[in-house]
């Protein structure tokens, strides 16, 4: 019997409810009513009165149902006809058989305006916009119908992809008739680019929507502005400085992603996997973020059809063995139809697909070259799926980027990796530029940029871009508290433990002294977490770990953790850190302020790397808390991240127990502990000192007593700085007996300089110090000065340093008489640096070698230098090679030199010298006394040339060798 369309709501109410709202979704109820507006069933107020924010999903559902029925048996069957489009199996066909016809068509309306088009055709509207919802409102802000408050406002990450899609034709159709054009005109054209891969693969087309719109999603905002303020990620990014090892020419300037993917700078063309590695805090995870949302909204790699993002830190809670296409699908972007045709896309067209892995020294597991498998249908623990995937004995031919810390990188991996480039923080004119952003008003960006140039310590600490963001969230306490009194990395952070709890303060006056102990809960509680997370490599903590650590709601609002979206936690809330090295110094806060850690937690935290892997096999880091309390937490893997997060914490812990804050700590703990734990962490770095001094071997005879650092050796000065102890610094510096210092490829920035001249200053006896292929850079020299007058050689090939650099140095080296040799070859150096090597060279008269290969020195420069030799009757070694000095350039130094008793070794390789540079090369040749090797190969010297040194040479006792060759064509002319 047929059933009226009322009566059939009333008698499956409860049905339909449930098919409606069991799935816990909005999302169905929305789309009915999408249809019902389309149809002119419903209006806004309607619709306002159904879609009420905060009220339960099921309420909403059964507002409209009393709506329509009230509204009539044609209502109820538009009503019908739309649930049957949205959710087509869930209430079977015997529903609609019994007596409705579900065959209704929408109401046919004349259509005359955009608006109204963009009411009839909403359901599609919203399902096309999905996916490209970026575009829509690029073009709405360039057509000045949207501002990007307006587009914030739409894109916030609480709501889903097809949320946002009817929130912008909500604001679209507020904006009026041409707006709406704008709207159907994009969405007409893009679907039209796109038709032809919908008319061969429509599910793969809708899915590479959703993955996309998920990816913007997720990298829109910068997590470590909190949920509070919402940050977009265009509107704060700055240029990270990037270098291609191997590829000096290209060193430190920031690379576009379609290069970085591509084929330069590769050194395995047969691997798949691009590696960007950094410290901590060097922008790895925000560089990445950028190439997602620069995907995602189709301003990058769009060569690639689909990327799929993951995080290694949520990975490792991913219990489950699985396979590829569960990884993918289950960590990524779910398919609602046809996975197994979207996965068949994907294993046959590799190279449009890219994944990438952020942070792989997070992974529980190192990496590891021997459980291969190569069938992507097979199921294996996800960390083997990743490392085979990375090799590429797992999907080959997709493309993969990966992040990690340097010291995760070993052998093993690098054998499979295409390239690797290493993020480097941002230059000073980044720093400039992010201030810049972070600062809407200018005046303020202005005040923060001139406290950074009147200290310049901090200037070099805001190359690091956690530090750089540090310091500009903190502008009020950094202008607030005096010229220079922030200098090392642990005066930052505490700077901005202070700013959080000043924010999150209820008396918003200036806090008392004793901020720290009226806070003192929140830093127990948080410090444990994290200290316990560091000594068992977690970084995404359950509220049970929380609740064991103390932690309270009040003291998560504090914003030092965020909200983390752990996949294997999806029910249950989880947070981590806002950064890994904010989790570092509140487990380093925790180790001094706990009563229940004592000195052997301190010591375990300076054990040198060596001793520990021995230690690891037998005990823990963990197990020297000796709290009842605290569990002690037994490892199983010592993860890649170990070491490095344990040194972070205990540069911390040296710079908390400086003398500076020893009154911090009197309100908020014993002071008996604490003051052992000072003595605990000084005996810690002066043994760990000696230890390394004790393995520098004797030196072969007749060469100079020379100490290679081993990797922690910088840590330990880093740890001394932070402590700001000089007695300490003095007394290790005494026991140093080597005549030179290297510290080649270090990763010395300007950071690890300030601490270096901290200590070396002490030394007792001058010394060389080689620091080639570092980051030394402008602000790094200038940290330098203060020992440089214990520094008779000094090496800084390759270390992005300018005239600038030079000009300090110079200003400073000029006085001091030990200061004898520097070479600085491969640096970004012009003309105008030779003024003040002239100086030098005229000023000194014990001066020997000045080395500057590889720079960008023309004839001009070359004229400043001959103006300075002169005058000079010291130097031995002049190197110019790869410069562009000419003939010119050569005459003038000929001319200079060519009566000198002192030069040795002179080098203009080349530097397109032809054949009148040559000949008068042969007058120093032919006049000089001192001349032993000239060095003029790859120049454009002709017969002419040659003949005119030959003949000199008859001249000369003195010349062993004249290195020339000469391209066999020349040779012929
Ligand atoms: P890493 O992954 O190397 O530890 P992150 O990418 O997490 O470093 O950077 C830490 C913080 O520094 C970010 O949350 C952000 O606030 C800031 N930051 C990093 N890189 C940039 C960048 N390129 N532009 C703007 N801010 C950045």
């Amino acid at each position: 019997m047929a059933c009226l369309p009322q009566e059939l709501l009333l008698k499956r109410r409860a049905e339909i409810l449930h098919a409606l709202c069991s799935g816990g979704s909005v999302e169905h109820l929305e789309r009915v009513i999408d249809m019902l507006l389309a149809q002119g069933e419903l209006g806004w107020e309607d619709c306002q009165n159904v879609l009420v924010p905060g009220r339960a999903l099921y309420s909403n559902a059964r507002q409209l149902l009393d709506l329509v029925y009230t509204k009539g048996a044609d209502s109820c069957e538009l009503f019908f006809n739309a649930v049957k489009q949205v959710l087509p199996e869930a209430l079977g066909d015997a529903f609609f058989l019994s007596g409705c016809h579900s065959t209704l068509d929408y109401k046919e309306k004349p259509q005359r305006t955009s608006t109204e088009e963009l009411l009839t055709q909403r359901p599609d509207l919203v399902l096309k916009l999905q996916g490209c919802i970026d575009g829509a409102l690029r073009v709405l802000v360039e057509s000045g119908h949207f501002s990007s408050t307006d587009c914030d406002g739409i894109q916030l990450p609480i709501y889903t992809p097809s949320q946002q899609a009817r929130r912008l034709l909500d604001h679209v159709r507020s904006k009026g008739e041409s707006a709406s054009l704008v709207v159907l005109q994009y969405v007409q054209q893009s679907l039209e680019s796109e038709s032809s891969l919908e008319q061969t693969n429509p599910k793969f087309v809708k899915y590479q929507k959703k993955l996309r719109s998920s990816v913007s999603a997720q990298s829109r905002f910068l997590s470590t502005y909190g949920g509070t303020s919402h940050m977009p990620l265009d509107d704060i990014y700055t240029e990270v400085q990037m270098e291609l090892p191997n590829n000096s020419a290209d060193n430190y300037k920031s690379m576009g992603f379609e290069e970085i993917i591509g084929p330069v700078g590769s050194v395995n063309d047969d691997a798949d996997t691009v590696l960007a590695s950094g410290e901590a805090g060097s922008g790895k995870s925000t560089w990445l973020q950028r190439l997602h949302l620069l995907w995602s909204q189709g301003k990058a790699l769009q060569d690639f059809l689909l990327l799929f993002p993951f995080s290694c830190r949520r990975l490792n809670s991913e219990q489950r063995d699985l396979s590829v296409q569960e990884l993918l699908f289950q960590h990524c972007c779910w398919p609602d139809r046809g996975q197994e045709e979207i996965f068949q896309f994907i294993l046959d067209h590799p190279h449009l697909v890219l994944f990438t892995f952020d942070g792989l020294d997070e992974l529980k597991q190192s990496f590891a070259d021997e459980h291969r498998i190569c069938c992507p249908s097979q199921r294996a623990p996800v960390d083997v799926l990743l490392f085979n995937l990375i090799q590429g004995s797992l999907m080959k031919g997709v493309r993969k980027v990966v992040t990690s810390r340097p010291e995760a990188v070993g052998p093993a991996l690098k054998k499979h990796l295409h390239k690797e480039i290493h993020l480097k923080g941002f230059s000073l004119s980044g720093i400039d530029c992010f201030v810049r952003k972070h600062h809407s008003d200018p005046n303020e960006a202005a005040k923060v940029l001139e406290s950074l140039q009147a200290n310049t310590a901090l200037l070099g600490l805001c190359h690091s871009p956690v530090l750089c963001w540090i310091v500009s969230q903190c502008h009020k306490e950094l202008l607030g508290c005096g010229e220079g009194s922030l200098q090392t990395i642990t005066d930052v952070y505490l700077m901005i433990l202070q700013h959080f709890f000043q924010h999150h303060s209820t008396v918003k006056s200036a806090m008392g002294v004793n901020w720290l102990q009226e806070n003192l809960g929140t830093v127990l509680h948080l410090g444990q977490l994290a200290f316990e997370g560091i000594s068992n490599s977690s970084y995404i903590f359950s509220v049970t770990d929380m609740e064991t650590c103390g932690v309270t709601e009040s003291d998560i609002c504090m914003g030092f953790l965020i909200q983390s979206k752990d996949m294997s936690l999806a029910n249950s809330k989880c947070y981590e850190f806002l950064h890994i090295t904010l989790q570092c110094f509140l487990a380093a806060l925790f180790a001094i302020l706990s009563r229940n850690t004592g000195c052997s937690a301190i010591s375990k935290l300076f054990e040198l790397q060596e001793m520990k892997k021995k230690r690891l096999r037998g005990t823990c880091f963990g197990a020297c808390l000796n709290s009842t309390n605290i569990p002690n937490i037994v490892k199983e893997h010592s993860t890649m991240a170990e070491t490095p997060n344990l040194q972070i914490t205990a540069t911390f812990v040296s710079g908390l127990l400086s003398q500076r804050y020893q009154k911090l700590w009197v309100q908020c703990s014993s002071s008996v502990l604490v003051e052992k734990k000072t003595k605990q962490a000084e005996k810690c770095l002066s043994k760990g000192m000696q230890q390394h001094f004790r393995s520098i071997p004797q030196p072969v005879q007749g060469e100079k007593k020379s100490m290679h650092a081993m990797p922690e050796f910088v840590w330990l000065i880093k740890c001394i700085y932070e402590m700001q102890n000089s007695r300490l610094a003095k007394d290790a510096m005494s026991k140093l007996e080597a005549e030179h210092l290297k510290l080649t490829y270090c990763n010395i920035g300007p950071v690890e300089c300030t601490a270096l001249a901290y200590v070396l200053q002490h030394l007792k006896n001058p010394v060389g110090i080689q620091l080639d292929n570092n980051s030394v850079g402008d602000v790094g020299v200038e940290q330098l000065l203060p020992c440089m007058h214990i520094c008779n050689s000094l090496y800084l090939r390759n270390n992005n340093i300018t005239d600038e650099g030079i000009h300090k140095l110079i200003d400073k080296v000029i006085h001091l008489q030990n200061f004898q040799k520097i070479a600085l070859f491969n640096n970004r150096l012009t003309d105008a640096c030779t003024k003040h090597f002239s100086y030098l060279l005229k000023t000194r008269q014990n001066f020997l070698s000045l080395r500057l290969g590889n720079n960008n020195i023309t004839a001009e420069g070359a004229k400043q230098l001959a103006e300075g030799l002169k005058f000079n009757r010291s130097l031995q070694y002049l190197g110019l090679w790869g410069n562009k000095i000419g003939n010119e350039g050569a005459e003038a130094l000929a001319n200079a030199l060519q009566n000198s008793e002192s030069i040795v070794w002179l080098s203009l390789v080349g530097n397109g010298v032809g054949s009148a540079g040559a000949c008068a090369m042969s007058n120093i040749i032919r006049n000089s006394t001192s001349l032993e090797e000239l060095w003029l190969t790859e120049n454009c010297i002709t017969r002419t040339g040659v003949e005119s040194l030959t003949q000199a040479l008859k001249h000369n006792h003195h010349v062993k060798s004249v290195c020339l060759a000469i391209p066999l064509q020349q040779q012929a002319n």
